[in-house]
């Protein structure tokens, strides 16, 4: 048998190929995305690149040809969306050539014309073979190699590799050593309260919006305190991003200890974020209240994962189980030729989590006997900006109010203005929840209520450089807490940061004698170092 014809016969570049992307998309998240998630998009796009392979075999009863068509597919199939980012701002005239009208006949027809030359050739295409294979070897070797860079290349990212693969599981640090264990003096006979906690993410403080949105949020203000709030006016979120700041604000404590522990570089979020084990799911004050016997309910969650809290008796309003709960997938399929519809459909999803838990809320007592403690994350007024200011849905990007009142934009810019989208939808999340408290309290006056958000806006912020005005920006945060008795009122004060919250809200109903915390405030916006920390306390406070 001929050396070269058994060389030229292996066809491996389709598989290569269809590899390609989900290894890219990890390359710019490692330590986002967990290497076990590698798995099921190998499986999906792989396999399926196999599958769509034997078909075309069978029909063209040619493999080469088969392969050459198969890895043309991918290529444009899952470059489309990155064309479609180079090309977002880019126009000819008039037309935008960044938007799926454009783009996608051009890559359709592109496919189809390679196709049909693939098809129509008479050539053996042992030359082709052997030149896609190469240049398909060539691209996953210098992929791999800059993973391998940029994991392995430190010590600490060593660390948390193994560590997020949970091959010493033993290391999963023990974070209780950190957080004071604590008793509570209440009676079988005392009537507990229910407590809300409803985090507004991003949602920001009323001065901040004055100066950086030229919005005047007083009217919702005005009904907090009507409703005998106290609306802290100077208040802080300890940390500038939700994973780091919620942990925080839910075991009453700074987590800089993280930063000792697994180095600043670590790129880990599992200590964070981790399913079981992570400080948001495995929090002291949900242990707290436990130990007083309350039944604990999470509702609404539209990060993967965190509705899955092995402390929670209830989870309401989460993301269901879906191919998209694999991140690695979710990015890859985003940025694939049916983007435009998994982005779409994700919105409709997040609206109908949103809703859901503001539905919900008010009921959650009645499900049970005890007293409750619940607690809701609702990723509102934060990104994306899906909602108009009375709950409409709205493409982001497409701007529902110039289309539904032109007449207000005659002769101005109509261009989607994301400040603008922003306080609709801010305006949207007061609306709901004006609703919502008057519903706790028409039915159980005797409640906590704490309306609070983890972090303030980021608009036209430097992250990695901030000046003073942009860590004040992004900082300060609503706070606005219900107690239903005076007397433990008098302990809120106008100058506050989060960590402190739940240690007053223990101290004040629940006889526990925690020491309040001096304001600390620390600026990390560094999504790829989550534990790099700087303390910004002096610029907040004095
Ligand atoms: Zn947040």
């Amino acid at each position: 048998m001929n050396m070269e014809i058994k060389k030229n016969s292996k066809i491996f570049h389709p598989f290569l190929i269809a590899f390609f992307p989900i290894i890219a998309v990890y390359s710019v998240n490692i330590g986002l995305i967990q290497l076990e998630q590698f798995i099921f998009p190998t499986l999906i796009i792989v396999g399926g690149a196999f599958l769509f392979f034997l078909c075309l075999k069978y029909v063209l009863k040619n493999a080469k040809k088969a392969a050459l068509i198969v890895t043309l597919a991918f290529i444009i199939f899952f470059s489309f969306g990155h064309v479609y980012n180079m090309l977002n701002q880019v126009s000819i005239g008039d037309i935008d050539l960044g938007s799926n009208r454009i783009l996608l006949p051009i890559f359709v027809i592109s496919f189809g014309i390679g196709s049909f030359l693939i098809v129509r050739t008479k050539r053996t295409l042992d030359n082709a073979t052997s030149i896609v294979n190469t240049i398909s070897v060539v691209f996953i070797t210098v992929i791999i190699a800059m993973v391998g860079i940029e994991a392995f290349g430190c010590d600490e990212c060593l660390i948390q590799q193994t560590y997020s693969l949970g091959i010493f599981s033993n290391q999963i640090m023990d974070s209780t050593l950190y957080f004071e264990e604590h008793s509570f003096s209440v009676s079988e006979s005392d009537s507990l309260p229910n407590v809300y906690y409803i985090i507004l993410d991003g949602y920001p403080r009323n001065d901040v919006l004055k100066k950086h949105l030229d919005f005047d949020n007083s009217e919702f203000i005005d009904f907090l305190k009507q409703r005998e709030f106290y609306v802290a006016e100077n208040s802080y979120s300890n940390y500038s991003l939700s994973s780091t700041s919620i942990p925080a604000t839910m075991n009453m404590n700074y987590i800089n200890f993280l930063a000792d522990e697994l180095g600043e570089d670590s790129r880990s979020y599992d200590p964070l974020l981790g399913k079981d084990f992570g400080l948001y799911a495995d929090n002291q004050v949900i242990k707290n209240f436990k130990s007083m016997g309350y039944k604990v309910a999470k509702i609404g969650s539209v990060p993967m994962y965190l509705h899955e809290m092995p402390l929670a008796d209830l989870s309401l309003c989460y993301k269901s189980i879906h191919l998209m709960d694999n991140r690695l997938f979710d990015t890859v399929a985003r940025t694939s030729m049916i983007g435009y519809f998994i982005e779409r459909w994700s919105e409709d999803m997040q609206r109908q989590i949103i809703l859901c838990a503001f539905e919900e809320l008010p009921k959650i007592s009645s499900y049970y006997e005890e007293p409750v403690f619940a607690w809701s994350h609702i990723m509102i007024p934060h990104f994306p900006l899906i909602f108009g200011a009375d709950g409409e849905p709205v493409t982001p990007g497409e701007s529902l109010l110039v289309m539904n009142n032109p007449h207000l934009f005659e002769g101005t810019d109509s261009s989607w203005n994301i400040k603008q989208q922003f306080l609709q939808q801010l305006q949207f999340a007061n609306k709901k929840s004006i609703k919502l408290i008057d519903k706790i309290l028409e039915n159980e006056k005797q409640s906590i209520i704490i309306i609070q958000s983890d972090h303030g806006s980021a608009f036209d912020v430097n992250l990695h450089d901030p000046t003073d005005d942009d860590v004040h920006q992004r900082l300060s945060n609503i706070n606005a807490i219900y107690f239903p008795d005076e007397k433990p009122r008098e302990i809120l004060m106008n100058d506050q940061t989060n960590v402190n919250t739940f240690r007053i809200v223990f101290n004040s109903y629940f006889g526990s004698d925690y020491d309040i915390l001096e304001d600390k405030i620390y600026w990390n916006l560094s999504f790829k170092k989550p534990f790099w920390f700087k303390d910004v306390t002096s610029v907040l406070l004095n």
